[in-house]
């Protein structure tokens, strides 16, 4: 891993500021503020493989399910180096407050094996997904927790996970989301999350009259959220003038040829950097393009006071990512007046598409593209709206407003349920 892959601020801290202004703004009792902080189950697990060279390697996962009050936990398994406990507790807090945010009957959770998938072979890979999903498969099934993907894991790697779990269980579509199209997946749900960050970035463009058509944008990381996005993008009329990957970026003030890139760099896994038609750039110097938008769509705390927070030169941020920009980061950038769209609501499109997923392999009646895309884009203009209506109401940041309506609905959840 190249040494800028490291997250400079871990996520949980990130996420327990935000989670403190979000309940002093609800006056939250201090006994509700516990159970909303702490995780309902926190389970870490070893994961010995046998390598191909014969020797065993022991990984270390872990499945966190942070609250249930709404419904059956729900979140992402991300294979990384630094997909540690704190790191996984941060990103199933999230997912507490996303499922909240976009009214879905869901809970959070996540999972992480401490592993850089990209040094396993493939057999390798199937290896270490069959013994982690085995040794937290207690925890799983529908009406408990589901997974899907995150970074560093994909549908192939739900699919095993689809079918060690189906060995002991019967086959059980809907304990995994993300799945391909062909084992149960949803239409749709691979662009899904970077189509919910085109559809947020619409709307405030309308709102704000920040040109999307035309408009110069950011985006680091390539990835799954970052290329999906970037065609998206790129269709609507956006010039896409800088993007980076985990080697390094690739800047053209005229527009980068998208369609080209997502082929070079998304479907034959490419470093973007290697593409020709644009300059190669640091992902230092990436920040300091330029633009209207800035996506970052790649890890948390990437902007942070300590490198890049002074230094951006656009109109508004867009946190594809979990968790990339830190608090003091946010205060600096609050003060240059530059808002962000918070990653509760800019990523939430994976997770709806996740629920539709589950909703179809419940009632196995598979949906066209056309009512995912239409459904997707409901759910989160509705969430849109009472986020924006927030901030309007009581001056605050987009992220207060979106964690408070969360903190709401989840406490009202556990009152209800007899806290
Ligand atoms: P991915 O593994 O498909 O892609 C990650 C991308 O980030 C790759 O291009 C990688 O090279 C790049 N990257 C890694 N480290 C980097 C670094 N230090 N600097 C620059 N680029 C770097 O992951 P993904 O699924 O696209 O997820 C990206 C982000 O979006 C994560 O924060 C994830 O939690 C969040 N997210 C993903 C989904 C989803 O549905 N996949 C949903 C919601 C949120």
């Amino acid at each position: 891993m190249s040494p800028d892959a490291r997250t400079p601020m871990p996520t949980g801290q990130i996420v327990a500021n935000q989670f403190d202004l979000a309940a002093d703004l609800l006056s939250l009792e201090s006994y509700m503020r516990k159970i909303l902080q702490s995780p309902f189950r926190s389970v870490t697990v070893e994961v010995p493989v046998r390598m191909d060279d014969g020797h065993i390697e022991v990984y270390r996962g872990y499945r966190i399910q942070h609250n249930g009050a709404r419904g059956p936990c729900k979140g992402g398994i991300r294979y990384h180096l630094e997909a540690d406990r704190e790191e996984v507790l941060g990103l199933a807090t999230t997912m507490t407050w996303k499922t909240a945010l976009v009214d879905i009957p869901f809970g959070g959770a996540k999972g992480g094996v401490q592993v850089d998938p990209r040094r396993l072979s493939r057999r390798e890979l199937e290896a270490v997904t069959r013994v982690f999903t085995s040794r937290i498969s207690l925890l799983l099934g529908p009406y408990r927790d589901v997974p899907a993907p995150d970074m560093g894991t994909n549908q192939q790697v739900m699919a095993w996970l689809l079918d060690e779990f189906s060995k002991r269980n019967g086959y059980t579509p809907a304990v995994v989301t993300g799945k391909p199209v062909s084992l149960g997946g949803s239409l749709g749900r691979e662009e899904a999350t970077g189509q919910g960050v085109a559809y947020i970035m619409e709307a405030f463009a309308r709102d704000e009259g920040i040109p999307l058509a035309g408009g110069r944008v950011v985006i680091q990381g390539f990835g799954n959220v970052g290329a999906q996005l970037a065609r998206l993008l790129h269709d609507l009329g956006a010039r896409v003038v800088a993007v980076s990957d985990v080697d390094g970026g690739l800047h053209n003030d005229q527009g980068l040829d998208v369609p080209a890139l997502f082929d070079h760099a998304y479907r034959n896994r490419r470093p973007v950097g290697e593409f020709a038609g644009g300059d190669p750039i640091t992902n230092e110097q990436l920040w300091r393009v330029p633009c209207e938008w800035v996506v970052p769509a790649a890890l948390g705390g990437v902007i942070n006071k300590d490198s890049n927070a002074r230094d951006l030169d656009c109109r508004v941020i867009v946190e594809a990512a979990n968790s990339p920009t830190t608090p003091v980061a946010d205060k600096i950038l609050a003060d240059k007046g530059v808002p962000i769209l918070p990653d509760l609501l800019a990523n939430a499109g994976g997770v709806i598409v996740s629920y539709f997923e589950w909703v179809q392999n419940l009632q196995q009646h598979p949906w066209a593209m056309h009512r995912v895309n239409q459904e997707l884009q409901a759910k989160l203009t509705t969430a849109y709206e009472a986020v924006r209506s927030l901030v309007r109401e009581k001056g605050v940041s987009w992220r207060t407003a979106a964690h408070a309506i969360a903190l709401a609905r989840v406490a009202e959840a556990e009152r209800l349920r007899g806290n």
